[in-house]
């Protein structure tokens, strides 16, 4: 039979949007209505295909044997690793930090691989933060910095910050993006000038610059009148060794703004759920992302507890990914070494995992077969309902169980 489903929300990008609707026939998702170009196939994928359930190399096998088989892999890994979740929820999430407590992992989220600098920024200096509702009421100066929501984030604009009278649209970036084209006014800066720049207007804000770039002192001038002000920014700041440095100057010009306006700053988040990754995490061991519990503790170290660096430091000797099609973020090294050590993959049934795996689990896509709490860019949880039903396991249900199954194990070995 079909139907349509309205008020669907979409967890393909951060922007979370939830107001689509879907048709479906049967057990399938056949389109989608008011998505995007990002939405629109990733909908019917997720129920197109019908994966077993679960396999050991490329054989598909019974429940059973691969929970035996992973819980195997983890009992016998001296440094495992959990990685990914940016694609699970709350649940899966809680569930995935229970298992490294409990097998003393190093848990880290796709974070490492995108705004990972930013939030260590943020924990230096601080964050002025709005919700993408008051952005869109009150906002007359956008700036996206290093992001082109265009072709990342399709539907932001349209949703979050659409043209009205009075509301001026700023792009600075290195080159002429999509969304540069269509903005009001696009700054051009030299790459890895960001920081200087950043500096270059809290020195024009306090009147102390020497510098002649009248496009800068323009946009000095634009933040500094504004009633509401915006810095919307993206990975196109928060790549390289010093990218942290970069962001806490931008976080320390929104501060120095907030003498004049109302200023604030805010990450384009590009999977659906990383700031849930964060938050859960955060409030589960006090940190982010990149906690490692081997000492029976959590602790904190990016670089060192973080996945693509245990993973291209070949320190890592076995891993479990909670999502695997955001491997390919991944540096080649530590791709390289994900093909040398077994691998749990838990994936939802329309992905296609880039790297050998050791076991497989087809897990429910939260927001279409399970509920779930997704949370949006902006940190506000939106809640994820059912729209078809599934015989697959969510990866909260699996994470679980090999918990429990890795506790008996380590007890029968003892006895
Ligand atoms: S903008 Fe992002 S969240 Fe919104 S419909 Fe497109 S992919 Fe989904």
């Amino acid at each position: 039979m079909r139907h349509t489903i309205p008020n669907v929300t979409c967890t393909v990008c951060g922007c979370v949007c939830d107001d689509l609707s879907v048709v479906v026939e049967g057990d399938r998702i056949t389109s989608v209505i008011n998505g995007c170009r990002l939405a629109d196939p990733w909908f019917p994928a997720q129920t197109a295909a019908h994966p077993p359930a679960c396999r050991i190399g490329d054989s598909a096998v019974s429940l059973e044997a691969a929970y035996a088989e992973a819980t195997k892999i983890l009992a016998a890994a001296k440094y495992p690793l959990i990685y990914g979740l940016s694609r699970s929820t709350t649940e899966g999430q809680r569930a995935a930090t229970a298992l490294a407590d409990t097998i003393g992992a190093t848990i880290d989220t796709t974070a490492s691989t995108g705004h990972a600098p930013s939030i260590m920024a943020l924990q230096q200096v601080g964050e002025s933060t709005c919700t993408l509702g008051e952005v869109k009421q009150r906002a007359d100066l956008v700036i996206f910095w290093g992001s082109d929501p265009l072709v990342t984030h399709p539907r932001h604009r349209e949703r979050y910050c659409p043209p009205k009278p009075g509301r001026f649209i700023v792009v600075v970036d290195h080159e002429e993006t999509e969304s540069a084209k269509a903005a009001d006014l696009f700054i051009r800066i030299e790459p890895d000038r960001d920081w200087e720049a950043f500096w270059e207007l809290r020195l024009m804000l306090a009147g102390k610059s020497t510098a002649k770039r009248a496009d800068l002192q323009d946009l000095a001038d634009r933040m500094k009148s504004c009633r509401f002000g915006i810095v919307f920014f993206g990975m196109g700041i928060t790549q390289g060794p010093l990218a942290h440095r970069t962001v806490e100057a931008l976080l320390q010009l929104v501060t120095d703004l907030n003498d004049h306006t109302r200023f604030y700053a805010r990450r384009m988040r590009r999977y659906g759920d990383v700031a849930g990754a964060d938050s859960v995490l955060t409030w589960q061991t006090g940190y982010p992302f990149g906690v490692n519990f081997s000492a029976g503790y959590p602790r904190y170290n990016p670089g060192e507890f973080t996945g693509p660096d245990l993973l291209a430091h070949k320190e890592a000797d076995a891993c479990l990914l909670v999502g695997s099609e955001t491997a390919n973020d991944l540096p080649q090294a530590a791709r390289d070494h994900l093909k040398t050590i077994p691998t749990i993959v838990l994936d939802s049934p329309g992905n296609i995992c880039p790297v050998p795996a050791s076991v497989t689990f087809i897990t429910a896509v939260y927001g279409i077969h399970r509920p779930g709490t997704g949370y949006r860019m902006d940190e506000v949880p939106i809640p994820l309902r059912v729209l078809v039903p599934t015989d697959y396991p969510s990866d909260g249900e699996v994470l679980t169980e090999l918990c429990q199954r890795f506790v008996a194990s380590q007890n029968s070995s003892i006895g």
